[in-house]
């Protein structure tokens, strides 16, 4: 019965709520605004109202219920007491319009995660408008720009990015004005020195990179990259959506990089995948500072206050920020200190390492040698099962799937990160999982092609979504 829509629940005249008699008269609602027809609602008791979406909410996963291991998206645990925190009247229910006088201890935390975030990336200030990573990638586009030109220098109009880099990347770019160049890979998996050299002169505003890339694979030529860059102009821009890797380990500042995002709601525990709340704060070194976007928090003698340079790209979004996403961000820190930090970075390159050498023998290994975060596979080694039948498989199992079909550079591409939040017999039950697929595949091919056998919902015509999208209820006018 649960799988009815609500709306096949209805009964007329049930109601959901009881309200007490009014105590005033009722107002009259002028003729002319009146609906002509009643509201086509449900019909249901708060009963219905609750199994109806209590149920709607076990269908789907999330990282609470289950090894989430989705390749570039760091879907690791995010303690509880961040959330709890999160929801304290005092940070929730402040308001932006209120005096910075009266919101001193929310103006103390985005100092002090500033102060914490520049010790951890070695870059030389922060701001915390971005609501996402894509959108910290914009402003950081939008700093060199105005860097550039700042220095009359109106020529530069192009950005290079891998042929590994997220979507994003290239997005950005041209959201902000900028055409792209694409530089190739190394069959090792890294940025091509030589073809990079080829593509530099004066037009180019700078390069965009991720390290360790989307492959998982750290850029060891970085130094020699940054060197090249820095001699043609050019400024270097971190995407640091997944900082996991690098955590208390290593800095994008002392890899040659002048402008960076991180993803507080990756790297930093803010829960995410459903497109809630995000942050992407962007840092920048000493002499860009004044480039980013208004306001900044600034401490004074007299306590915190905004800050407005009339150097900035301006204003890039209401207020400042998503600030229950810094706090958290901010909890986070604090709650592993300097002494932890290290063993985030640590085990989860320790982790996908692991999968990588347990898998290598079922699943084809493109690049050999040590992996960071993640590790890219190219699909089963035997078997005629593609990438796409693996990861409905794993439905079956009770897993989310890695990430498949990217990053582009591969045909059967399936990126797996665990994060460092996992256990060992979680990743190892997992392994085994896999394992089973990969010993499927060959024995029984048709089990995965018409995989997911036990979900809510069985394995969909992508292209029919896509083409023929049905996002209505039948019944709704
Ligand atoms: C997730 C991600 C982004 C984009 O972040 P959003 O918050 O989704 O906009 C950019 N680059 C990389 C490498 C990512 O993994």
């Amino acid at each position: 019965m649960y799988d009815k829509l609500i709306f096949e629940l209805s009964k007329q005249g049930r109601r959901g709520y009881s309200l007490p008699a009014a105590e005033v008269p009722a107002a009259e609602i002028p003729e002319e605004l009146r609906r002509k027809s009643p509201l086509d609602m449900p019909e249901v008791t708060e009963l219905d109202v609750v199994r109806h979406y209590t149920n709607l909410s076990r269908k789907n996963y999330g990282v609470d219920q289950g090894f989430y291991p989705l390749g570039s998206c760091t879907m690791k645990y995010n303690p509880k007491i961040n959330e709890e925190l999160a929801s304290l009247s005092a940070f929730a229910r402040l308001h932006p319009l209120q005096p910075a006088s009266t919101a001193q201890g929310a103006l103390a935390v985005y100092f002090h995660l500033e102060e914490m975030l520049k010790e951890v990336t070695g870059m030389a200030a922060f701001s915390f408008s971005p609501f996402a990573g894509a959108h910290g990638e914009a402003c950081g586009l939008m700093i060199m720009k105005k860097y550039h030109q700042s220095r009359g220098d109106y020529k530069r109009t192009k950005i290079i990015v891998p042929d590994t880099a997220h979507g994003t990347n290239p997005a950005s770019a041209s959201v902000v004005g900028f055409d792209t160049l694409v530089v190739g890979s190394t069959p090792e998996g890294t940025v091509d020195v030589e073809k990079l050299k080829e593509l530099l002169n004066d037009e180019i505003a700078g390069i965009m990179l991720t390290n360790p890339n989307t492959l998982g694979i750290f850029e060891k030529d970085i130094m020699e990259i940054a060197r090249l860059m820095r001699e043609n102009g050019s400024l270097l821009y971190y995407d640091g959506a997944n900082l996991n890797a690098l955590l208390g380990v290593a800095r994008p500042a002392e890899m040659g990089f002048d402008i960076i995002h991180l993803n507080l709601h990756k790297t930093f525990s803010t829960p995410h995948g459903g497109g809630g709340p995000g942050s992407g704060p962007v840092g920048v070194r000493a002499d860009l500072a004044d480039f980013l976007p208004n306001p900044r928090v600034v401490k004074r003698d007299d306590g915190y206050a905004l800050h407005y340079s009339d150097a900035s790209i301006g204003a890039i979004g209401g207020f400042y920020g998503n600030f229950l996403v810094v706090l958290k961000a901010y909890a986070y820190l604090l709650s592993l200190g300097k002494e932890h930090l290290d063993k985030v970075g640590k085990f989860s390159v320790l982790n996908a390492n692991y999968i990588k050498e347990s898998l290598k023998d079922d699943y084809l290994l493109p690049i050999n040698g040590l992996c960071k975060h993640e590790v890219v596979f190219d699909g089963l080694i035997k078997g005629g099962a593609t990438t796409l039948d693996v990861a409905k498989r794993l439905l079956d199992y009770g897993y989310h799937p890695p990430t498949i079909y990217f990053p582009l550079l591969y045909h059967q591409s399936l990126m797996i990160e665990p994060t460092e939040a996992e256990s060992k017999e979680t990743i190892d039950d997992f392994i085994a999982v896999m394992k089973k697929i990969a010993a499927e595949a060959v024995q029984n091919p048709e089990l995965l092609k018409e995989a997911p056998h036990n979900t809510p919902v069985r394995r969909l015509d992508e292209v029919k979504a896509a083409r023929q999208p049905v996002i209505k209820y039948k019944d709704m006018p």
